[in-house]
């Protein structure tokens, strides 16, 4: 190669780089200006909720929900119907949906079962959590931390085979009442769950315990094992600190986060933990603080209306009583 022409290759080459970096940057940039939601309300939200809710009214809600701009949305679970009976209509409400393109619809999964049956209903992405306490694994999933662990590998590998999207979560990542999880419990979890080839992970808070400093904490350490993998943050508002925990993950970096219509929500073994986070209050906060949704705050608001008649009581969320009034 002349002299010219290695030194219009090494010109080319940083250019490229530079342009590389530039458009890197940019990407960032208009990612980070977006947050992703996660309506969790048909699941967690709903889960706790004594009055039956009929199947077409929950398809009539996801519709309505997809129609405010959601664009990924937690359906049902697949649990016992003895131990959760709201979800007793699991796969009447899968089937029951018109599923639009680009949409992801997605069920909770405990076991193989459970993950067999989200298939049978036609779902291609499926939930999975262990819980970071031993003690609250017991109670949820009757089984102990490491049971769980082994257990999950097995339903992650079933789900590979039947051509599923796995969100991996870890539950009471941020502490439980027993004081047992400590954040290298967590992240062993983690580097478990990620080391099978899962899709994306979810940290909650299934508790309400965390603060933004504890959120902070445990996303820096978090970041250097997850690489591209996306995160997603679940935050209940037990102690009203779930707004301000929002803040301090998108200031370490995470983009998305699990919330509920109306603020619904709780885990049945954890009888303290009240709602999730609003989506309307959270999309709300979202808006003045200059980021985008894509999501009608009025529409969702519409769908919590709607839920509020239903089961005759008010739901924890403020947005959407302010938008009604
Ligand atoms: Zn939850």
């Amino acid at each position: 190669m002349s002299e010219n022409a290695l030194n219009l290759y090494l010109k080319c080459v940083i250019i490229m780089t530079i342009i590389d970096i530039i458009l890197d940057a940019m990407e960032r940039r208009i990612l980070f200006k977006t947050i992703e939601i996660i309506e969790v309300g048909l699941r967690d939200g709903l889960q706790r909720e004594k009055t039956p809710i009929a199947t077409s009214d929950k398809i009539t809600m996801i519709h309505q929900l997809v129609d405010a701009g959601i664009r990924a949305l937690q359906v049902t679970s697949f649990v016992h119907p003895k131990t959760v009976p709201q979800m007793a209509d699991a796969e009447a409400v899968c089937l029951g949906i018109e599923k639009k393109e680009g949409i992801i619809y997605s069920g909770l999964v405990l076991n193989m079962k459970g993950l067999e049956r989200a298939y049978d209903a036609g779902l291609r992405h499926v939930d999975m959590s262990l819980s970071a306490s031993d003690s609250h694994s017991r109670k949820n999933a009757n089984q102990s931390l490491r049971e769980a662990l082994d257990g999950f590998a097995a339903m992650v590998k079933k789900a590979r085979e039947l051509g599923l999207s796995v969100r991996a979560g870890v539950q009471c990542a941020f502490g439980y009442y027993e004081a047992d999880v400590t954040q290298e419990i967590v992240l062993d979890i983690v580097k478990s769950q990620l080391d099978l080839g899962i899709d994306s992970l979810a940290l909650a808070d299934s508790t309400g315990m965390a603060n933004p400093r504890q959120i902070k904490t445990m996303l820096h350490a978090i970041k250097p094992l997850i690489g591209e993998t996306p995160l997603i943050l679940h935050l209940h508002d037990t102690r009203g600190m779930g707004l301000a925990n929002v803040v301090a993950a998108i200031e370490t970096g995470c983009t998305r986060f699990d919330t509920a219509f109306g603020g619904m929500g709780g885990c049945n073994f954890i009888p303290e933990a009240l709602g999730n986070i609003a989506t309307e209050d959270t999309v709300n906060m979202l808006h003045d603080m200059g980021y985008e949704t894509g999501i009608d705050i009025a529409k969702v608001a519409q769908v919590s209306r709607t839920l509020q008649t239903i089961i005759g009581q008010e739901l924890p969320g403020k947005m959407y009583q302010l938008l009604g009034q």
